[in-house]
């Protein structure tokens, strides 16, 4: 295969040399046999269209979006898919002639992860998600599409998870499933599943979710990747829960559904999740 004849993809963000993307699209296409290649552009602040429209004006076939840039990418793209125009945000661009196709695999990524690579159910579950940002907004429809029995959304800003739920109703989610406020509404509660979606764990803190909050025989969940035991996983297994699990998968599922998206191929995800596992210690 030739690299002058490859399609080209790339991720965007800024700061941008820490991305594992590169490495796992480049993973995918050796065990698909698709000939491309996929760099990283780090984006000056405030040029995201103009950086965008040269990439394509070179042939750029399609990026993925990080941090800043996902509300750029939205108010970019010509076609949104239901889970960008409902989050807000894109983490991934496709173009076609004139047309930017606009998607958001980060919820998809998750529910994947959980309910395939880890075999916990959602349907029927009473599911807790923590932080009220980007990634919590991306989680919410793939998440209801599990049809889990409650949906709680806590954040320390209450008024954000009541604006965000309302959003949500607002778009025709069940007011009986979906369910948003603060930590001090989670003293009485207990969950099968939390997803810490805050970025706490990046700078070492803690959520300040009960311990009661949490199921011996549920899982705990922290988005953030490569860290070890988060405080937040900590906090679980020292509370007895089962299973626990990192962002890894969420990260790779995510990709997985963009290189399908583009290439028409779903790569196998288990070995590149293996890979760059981080043990849970
Ligand atoms: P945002 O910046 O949009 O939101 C951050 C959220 O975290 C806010 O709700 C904020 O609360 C909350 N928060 C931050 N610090 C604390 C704290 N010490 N205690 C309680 N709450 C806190 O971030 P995103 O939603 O975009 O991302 C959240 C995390 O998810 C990030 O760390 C990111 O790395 C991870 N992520 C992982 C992905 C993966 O593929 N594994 C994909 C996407 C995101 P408040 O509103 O009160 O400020």
């Amino acid at each position: 295969m030739s690299a002058a004849s490859a399609d080209r993809y790339a991720v965007i963000g800024n700061p941008i040399s820490h991305s594992k993307s590169p490495a796992i699209h480049m993973a995918f296409a050796e065990a698909t046999g698709q000939n491309l290649t996929y760099t990283t552009i780090e984006g000056p602040l405030g040029q995201f269209a103009a950086t965008v429209d040269r990439f394509r004006a070179e042939g750029g076939k399609g990026l993925n979006v990080t941090v800043p840039f996902k509300l750029d990418a939205c108010a970019y793209a010509t076609d949104l898919s239901e889970s960008a125009r409902a989050a807000g945000a894109s983490n991934a661009l496709k173009f076609e002639g004139d047309r930017c196709h606009a998607e958001n695999f980060d919820g998809t990524g998750l529910v994947r992860d959980i309910t395939h690579n880890l075999g916990q159910a959602l349907a029927g579950r009473r599911v807790l998600l923590l932080g009220a940002g980007g990634a919590t907004r991306g989680a919410i429809l793939p998440i209801l599409r599990e049809t889990p029995a409650l949906l709680f959304v806590a954040n320390r800003t209450v008024d954000k998870a009541t604006a965000l739920v309302r959003d949500f109703h607002a778009g025709g989610a069940n007011t009986k499933v979906l369910a948003g406020g603060g930590y001090d509404d989670l003293s009485q509660e207990t969950f099968d599943v939390v997803i810490n979606a805050t970025s706490a764990s990046l700078s070492a803190q803690l959520p300040p979710v009960p311990a009661s909050a949490l199921s011996p025989n549920g899982l705990a969940y922290d988005m953030v990747y490569g860290k070890g035991l988060t405080p937040f996983l900590r906090l679980a297994k020292d509370s007895g829960v089962r299973h626990l699990a990192d962002g890894v998968g969420m990260l790779v599922e995510q990709a997985a559904e963009a290189f399908a998206w583009w290439r028409g191929v779903r790569p196998d995800t288990t070995e590149v999740i293996r890979r760059m596992t981080v043990p849970l210690v």
